[in-house]
């Protein structure tokens, strides 16, 4: 088979299967009202004109791009204050900071495992998790979903070697909740590590919108913390915090942070902007728990398939792709936009819409999607899943 062969049947066998994947170019101005129920800017902070301000700022001062990686030099005033900045809101000795979350879990799995390593994984973990682990070349086992009976039965008969149970901190589909402390002590009864990917918590959870690990999980319970910075703080890159032993071995060690430019630096003045909005602005993540808990309870009397998520994640299964695809369709000729998720996103059969609430949200949106969302319930022939 020639090349050209070889992807025209790939892709055609992706249309076939009904998975094919698209893109929609969008064009928002800065500043302008939602109707976007798909995206992770969680507290409306991406299109906040103050941190386009910063970010030209920090490109006017210290250059659009960084120039170099971190090691050689391109580890820039704002690229320190902000690691600084981001060890303080975790409540962890120090911070590291990655060019995005992708890298951030790939270089960690990296540096920390080796072939005589055993990981133990959530078997909802996101990819970037499930990648690492393969790049790392470590022996991964998955558990049951949010199990920790099976995670403590599959530690229980591990043999000798380092260990490192990882863990979504919020699932990105189900938008559901690890249970940190649970966590913890299992592995702290099998002298193992914990490392949590936080990436949808930070900003959100957490009194000081610190996640769902921040400063009541020391570093001593949880070693290792992952977050991002494209969700709730509005604008791109990830962290690694923990001590000086563990933020020393990913400079030495994990390839994904040392081989890559440091991000630009506006972007990092944009996110210390955010971050100081985060502790101004607490009605930001007030005003996002308040829309979920009233989507929440309209959404249960009209009868809409909801998961059990406390997070700005609200999924609606739907099951079939089909179904999927021509609510999402709707929606999105209503001037909605909500996340269509498919296998092999998620299980077979348990296709669904991805409805992400935002603090910049209007509560008049959220009732008009919820309208919308009544009417196709009610119009759909067959029965919900
Ligand atoms: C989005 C996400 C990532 C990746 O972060 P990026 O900065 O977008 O690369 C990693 N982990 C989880 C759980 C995520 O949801």
């Amino acid at each position: 088979m020639t090349w050209r062969q070889r992807l025209s049947a790939r892709l055609a066998s992706q249309r076939e299967a009904g998975l094919w994947r698209t893109r929609l170019t969008m064009t928002p101005a800065p500043g302008s009202r939602v109707r976007d129920f798909a995206s992770n800017d969680y507290l409306g902070l991406a299109r906040d004109p103050r941190l386009a301000e910063a970010q030209a700022e920090g490109g006017r001062r210290f250059g659009a791009g960084a120039g170099a990686s971190h090691l050689v030099s391109g580890h820039l005033l704002p690229h320190q204050l902000l690691e600084e900045r981001l060890a303080e809101l975790t409540g962890r000795p120090r911070a590291l900071l990655f060019s995005t979350g992708y890298m951030a879990n790939f270089g960690t799995l990296q540096a920390l495992c080796d072939r005589q390593t055993h990981l133990f994984q959530d078997r909802l973990n996101h990819a970037s998790l499930l990648d690492g682990a393969r790049l790392a070349g470590a022996r991964s086992r998955r558990y049951h979903h949010g199990d920790l009976a099976d995670l403590e039965r599959l530690l229980s008969r591990a043999e000798a070697g380092p260990r490192l149970v990882v863990s979504d901190g919020v699932f990105s589909m189900d938008g559901d909740v690890a249970d940190i402390d649970g966590l913890a002590s299992t592995c702290a009864r099998h002298d193992a590590w914990l490392m949590i990917d936080d990436a949808h918590g930070l900003g959100v959870l957490g009194e000081h919108g610190d996640g769902c690990v921040g400063r009541r999980f020391p570093a001593e319970r949880v070693p290792v913390l992952v977050g991002t910075l494209g969700k709730a703080l509005g604008t791109a890159g990830a962290f690694v915090a923990g001590d000086d032993l563990l933020i020393d071995t990913l400079i030495q060690f994990a390839r994904p942070y040392i081989y890559t430019t440091a991000q630009p630096p506006g972007v990092a003045m944009a996110t210390l902007r955010a971050l100081d909005l985060l502790e101004t602005e607490p009605e930001r993540r007030r005003r996002l728990h308040e829309h979920l808990d009233h989507f929440r309870a309209r959404a249960k009397a009209l009868g809409l398939p909801l998961l059990p998520s406390p997070t700005p994640i609200q999924p609606l299964l739907l099951g079939d792709s089909a179904r999927v695809m021509r609510w999402s369709l709707a929606l999105r000729e209503a001037g909605f936009m909500v996340g269509a998720i498919r296998p092999p996103t998620v299980p077979q059969g348990q296709g669904r819409l991805r409805i992400t609430l935002s603090g910049g949200h209007r509560r008049a949106d959220i009732d008009e999607l919820l309208e919308r969302l009544a009417e196709l319930l009610a119009a759909d022939p067959e029965p919900l899943p």
